[in-house]
């Protein structure tokens, strides 16, 4: 089969021919339609510091999907030959504390799709059937395979309710977007989407932004005063992981508001605890991945009740071969999701 490959300690990928996967007893082999790119795919082709440390080629990239399951293993009871399925990227042993606990998501034995383990930017790959998604008829394939960061988005938004709030949201890239078409959805009374890039400024108001600001060309703090009566937001959604965007949107949160935070930052982020979090009475949660499968439920409604349309936000479609082409949009901010097309 095809496969775009992690082969090498250094810089880029490589689009090769490799044997199709063997299944274990209690896994499937699933033919990939649709796989999309995340940044993640991005940190890995460019060798950044993140994935020098996390990850050891050769190893197939790729952890978003939509496919048709081909083969089951013979201990494989729920999921069935023909099936339409995407799957939760964080495969977890289902026995420690955490998995027996509420939160599998952040397993201590956790294994990542397409970072420690196989991934689906290629023509199969086998899951174990724990992590495999049945995906709704209602969703089509190109929104299929964008469900597992849509579940970031949704985690990030519903960590509080949202309903009749002012809502600040750091970051436009598509979990950003995501997130827009979410709270617009949710019922968020005001949606503000900051973001430097106008490209992806200009889809956030197609999801639903109320107002859509550039902080690389105004002072967004005064504009943000100004559009919630001088109080600040109820809700900041952080998707930037630009510590200068944490701060801005701490600053701006009206006192006993929330703050949930997805971005990820390069360094070690400095806050001034006292200040912006302790006297000011915010709540602060940190996500990661998305509750298994509770979120892939919410997911899968929000999609198939048509309550959010991701349309705009899926700028791009290539073939696998020209996935090049996706990671270097990715790279410059040039698009919101990139699909390919195995
Ligand atoms: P992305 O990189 O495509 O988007 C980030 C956006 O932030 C870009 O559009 C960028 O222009 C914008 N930005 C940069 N500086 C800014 C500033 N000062 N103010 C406002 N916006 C600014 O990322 P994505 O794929 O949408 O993911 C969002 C974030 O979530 C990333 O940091 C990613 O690493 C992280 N992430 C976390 C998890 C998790 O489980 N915690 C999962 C997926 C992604
Ligand atoms: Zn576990």
């Amino acid at each position: 089969m095809k496969a775009v490959v992690k082969t090498k300690r250094s810089k880029g990928m490589a689009y090769i021919k490799i044997p199709v996967p063997q299944i274990g007893p209690r896994d499937v082999l699933i033919k990939v339609k649709l796989a999309s790119i995340c940044g993640t795919d991005v940190h890995i082709h460019d060798w950044t510091r993140w994935a020098q440390h996390r990850l050891t080629p050769p190893r197939i990239i790729g952890h978003e999907f939509v496919g048709k399951v081909e083969k089951i293993g013979a201990e494989v009871t729920h999921v069935e030959i023909g099936d339409r399925v995407s799957a939760e990227s964080h495969i977890s042993c289902g026995s420690c504390y955490q998995c027996r606990n509420g939160y599998s998501e952040v397993c201590k034995n956790l294994k990542l799709l397409g970072v420690d383990y196989d991934g689906a930017c290629a023509e199969y790959l086998t899951l174990p059937e724990h992590v495999v998604w049945e995906n709704d008829p209602d969703i089509p394939d190109e929104w299929a395979t964008i469900q597992e960061p849509f579940g970031n988005a949704i985690d990030t938004v519903m960590a509080e309710d949202v309903t009749a709030k002012t809502v600040l949201i750091l970051g436009a890239g598509p979990i950003g977007l995501f997130a827009t078409g979410i709270a617009r959805a949710s019922g968020a009374s005001l949606i503000i989407v900051s973001d430097p890039n106008n490209y992806r400024l200009n889809i956030s108001k197609k999801m639903g932004a109320h107002i859509a600001l550039n902080p690389g060309k105004q002072d967004i703090t005064p504009l943000i005063l100004e559009a919630t009566n001088n109080n600040g937001v109820d809700v900041v959604l952080e998707f930037s992981g630009n510590y200068q965007a944490l701060n801005q949107g701490l600053k701006v949160i009206t006192p006993g508001g929330r703050i949930s935070i997805l971005g990820i930052y390069e360094r070690r982020v400095s806050v001034d605890l006292n200040k912006e979090v302790i006297f000011k009475k915010i709540r602060i949660y940190g996500i990661t991945g998305r509750k298994i499968f509770s979120t892939w439920h919410k997911t899968s409604r929000f999609l198939s009740s048509g309550l959010v349309d991701p349309s705009p936000i899926i700028t791009h479609q290539f073939p696998l071969k020209d996935y090049e082409k996706g990671i270097r949009l990715m790279r410059d901010g040039k698009c919101g999701k990139v699909i390919l097309k195995i």
